[in-house]
């Protein structure tokens, strides 16, 4: 077992690993390092945090150095920057950002676990004061103040991902009139587009002015702050007043200190690890955000970066760092938003990606209520994808106002162990009509093909 593991990054993945490894030795020195002064945070409720569904941050940042030290023995030193590995020497140079002082600290393994950042657009007027982008409780915070200080009325929302969705329904929970800005011809477009249009419909019924192919040409800021976004759309430019503007384009692996240290990235452009999330660089190790997975289904690289699978891998890793048994399975990418009162969630490969992946495809569809109409009971979209020639489960998407996540998390298991659409009729589920229908939604999946 190692004596001294350097880990660089403690949000998900940097914590998950150290504290697995430190449940494997007792012995090891484990030290992260932290640029940010938050650690071990959930990014994933930062939007209700904005919302006022969370009433405090804290909630969020429930983990701080002291409680890392006093229950696992690992020093979390936070406001500390890797600059530079040397992986020969097994060295990393650390930048002290309160003193700007730098010192070289050494180690028997190395975990990368450094995450992403957001992507901002280039287009004239970004960085303005009231533009922002979500990943840190900071920006939360200062999103939060930004609203209450100006009495922010209007908010652009740039991207209809899910980070952006669940900006765009926490704005209007506050009160704020939300506007979305989305280059795709539709919202959530990692689904299907006849399904992603279902959730283009939740948007505007919501309330939500949703403008899908619609391009962010510029942002208009005073010295003071935002004023407005240009757009480009089929008919011309627009211009839409704002006093805040969330930008949701999507994410980029922090991967300069991988590269620096000679470790290869895969195709996706995130770090290419092993199923023990090692690197191609001897004691270098991977996990999280920042590292290439593989997709269950077609066995390619694959790069979803997901707080499930950051969580998961980060344990993997602190598992087999230490002499574990642990691998990584791969991913579906399986995840879920709620958009007002819709859970619209995937898992697998949809349609579109299972034609490019060559298969010849099959589509079930159904609509079914999730419980009985007596209980309130309300319709549940499924379509999944199957391969036509095995009749192997390949995908799913479901979108349904209550018990979407249950049947989506039935479907990404069927799917894990290669069911067939046959098999989904077999599953022996649970019935009461509080919670299902005799037959449930999955059940009629698995009928489809009779
Ligand atoms: P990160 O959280 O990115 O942490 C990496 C850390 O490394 C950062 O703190 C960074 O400062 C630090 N770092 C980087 N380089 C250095 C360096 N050189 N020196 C020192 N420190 C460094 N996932 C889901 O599964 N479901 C959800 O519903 C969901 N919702 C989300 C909502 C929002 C608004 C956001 C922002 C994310 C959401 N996620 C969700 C994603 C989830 O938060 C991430 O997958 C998870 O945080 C990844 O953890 P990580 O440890 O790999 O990386």
């Amino acid at each position: 077992t190692p004596v001294t593991i350097v880990v660089v990054g403690s949000v998900a993945a940097g914590t998950s690993a150290a504290a697995k490894a430190r449940r494997n030795t007792e012995s090891a020195r484990i030290t992260i390092y932290e640029r940010d002064h938050d650690i071990s945070y959930s990014g994933c409720g930062l939007p209700y945090f904005v919302g006022g569904a969370v009433a405090s941050i804290d909630a969020l940042t429930p983990r701080t150095p002291a409680w890392f030290a006093k229950r696992y023995g690992v020093d979390v030193r936070t406001g500390h920057e890797v600059v530079s590995v040397d992986a020969a020497a097994r060295t990393v140079e650390v930048r002290d950002l309160a003193t700007g002082e730098t010192f070289t600290d050494t180690y028997d393994e190395l975990v990368l676990a450094t995450g992403v950042h957001p992507v901002v657009p280039a287009v004239p007027g970004i960085p303005a004061p009231g533009v922002f982008t979500v990943r840190t409780p900071q920006d939360a915070r200062d999103i939060d103040a930004w609203i209450r200080d100006r009495d922010a009325r209007a908010a652009v929302v740039v991207g209809a991902g899910y980070i952006g969705l669940e900006m765009a329904e926490q704005l209007v929970h506050r009160g704020l009139d939300v506007t979305v800005v989305e280059a795709l011809p539709h919202a959530m477009a990692r689904l299907d587009p006849d399904m992603s249009a279902r959730v283009d419909a939740q948007l505007r019924a919501h309330g939500v002015d949703l403008r899908t192919r619609t391009a962010l040409t510029a942002v208009e800021a005073t010295a003071d702050g935002v004023t407005g976004v240009v757009v480009r759309d089929g008919a011309g430019e627009a211009r839409i007043a704002a006093d805040l503007v969330v930008v949701a384009v999507g994410v980029r692996p922090n991967t300069d200190l991988a590269v620096q240290a000679g470790v290869r990235l895969g195709p996706t452009g995130a770090i290419a690890v092993d199923r023990r999330q090692h690197t191609s660089v001897a004691h270098v190790w991977a996990a999280g955000d920042v590292a290439e997975s593989f997709d269950l289904v077609t066995g390619e690289p694959a790069w979803v970066p997901l707080g499930s699978t950051a969580n998961k891998t980060g344990r993997i890793l602190g598992d087999a760092i230490t002499g574990g048994p642990l691998e990584h399975r791969g991913i579906l990418g399986t995840s879920i938003v709620r958009v007002f009162d819709l859970g619209v969630g995937g898992t697998g490969l949809t349609e579109t990606a299972a034609r490019a992946a060559g298969y010849d495809v099959e589509v079930l569809h159904n609509i079914k209520p999730d419980r009985p109409e007596y209980l309130g009971g309300r319709p549940l979209v499924i379509k999944a994808v199957a391969d036509r020639a095995t009749g192997r489960l390949l995908g799913a998407q479901v979108i349904g106002s209550s018990g979407a996540d249950k049947r989506l998390d039935v479907l990404a298991t069927a799917i894990t162990f290669g069911a067939d659409v046959a098999d989904l009729f077999h599953l022996d589920l649970a019935y009461s009509p509080a919670f299902a229908t005799t037959k449930d939604p999955v059940h009629y999946t698995g009928m489809a093909l009779d």
